[in-house]
């Protein structure tokens, strides 16, 4: 089962590398975790959320597909993420890092091959604001945050806004 809570900055769930899922073995949790992030994506007004900010180390995320163009695709499973173009930046924000919202450099252009629910495998050729949170939520698969692409000068600034999530969020409770 899986906790459904929304992970804050300071979570150790959030820092660690997450597991391929086997989607025919796996539908039950896989259909049980995937109706808490549409909750919490929904409640919290996101464009995305990777397993790891709902509690679980796997590699699955979903995007908002009302506000990206992704073909209609909102659920990304076991994804591989190829960047090209050049680096573009754009401001982000992360729902597990409320309020901080910084600009990030990232590749303009990414293709991203994944599982659909039924194991359908598909492949999207993104750019601009697409590719972006795409490449967004595949760093979270691999304990990355936007926070850690900032420059030297910029993450020295976020610091204390940081720590401050940590205090008043806790390791991994939810504040409604
Ligand atoms: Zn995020």
């Amino acid at each position: 089962m899986s906790s459904g809570k929304l992970q804050y900055y300071g979570s150790k769930i959030l820092r660690n590398r997450s597991r391929e899922i086997d989607i025919s073995s796996e539908q039950e949790f896989l259909h049980s975790l995937l109706s808490d992030m549409f909750e919490i994506l929904r409640f919290e007004r996101g464009l995305g959320l990777a397993a790891p900010q709902a509690g679980e180390n796997v590699r699955v995320f979903i995007l908002n597909s009302e506000e990206l163009s992704l073909k209609g695709h909102s659920v990304f499973i076991n994804p591989e993420v190829t960047t090209s173009g050049p680096l573009d930046k754009d401001e982000e924000g992360c729902l597990s890092i409320p309020g901080i919202y910084e600009y990030v450099g990232r590749p303009y252009n990414a293709i991203i091959t994944a599982y659909d629910i039924s194991g359908e495998r598909f492949t999207l050729d993104l750019d601009d604001y697409a590719a972006r949170a795409v490449q967004h939520e595949n760093d979270h698969l691999d304990g990355i945050l936007f926070v850690d692409r900032l420059s030297p000068i910029r993450k020295r600034l976020v610091k204390k806004q940081l720590s401050e999530i940590k205090r008043e969020y806790g390791p991994d409770s939810r504040i409604l």
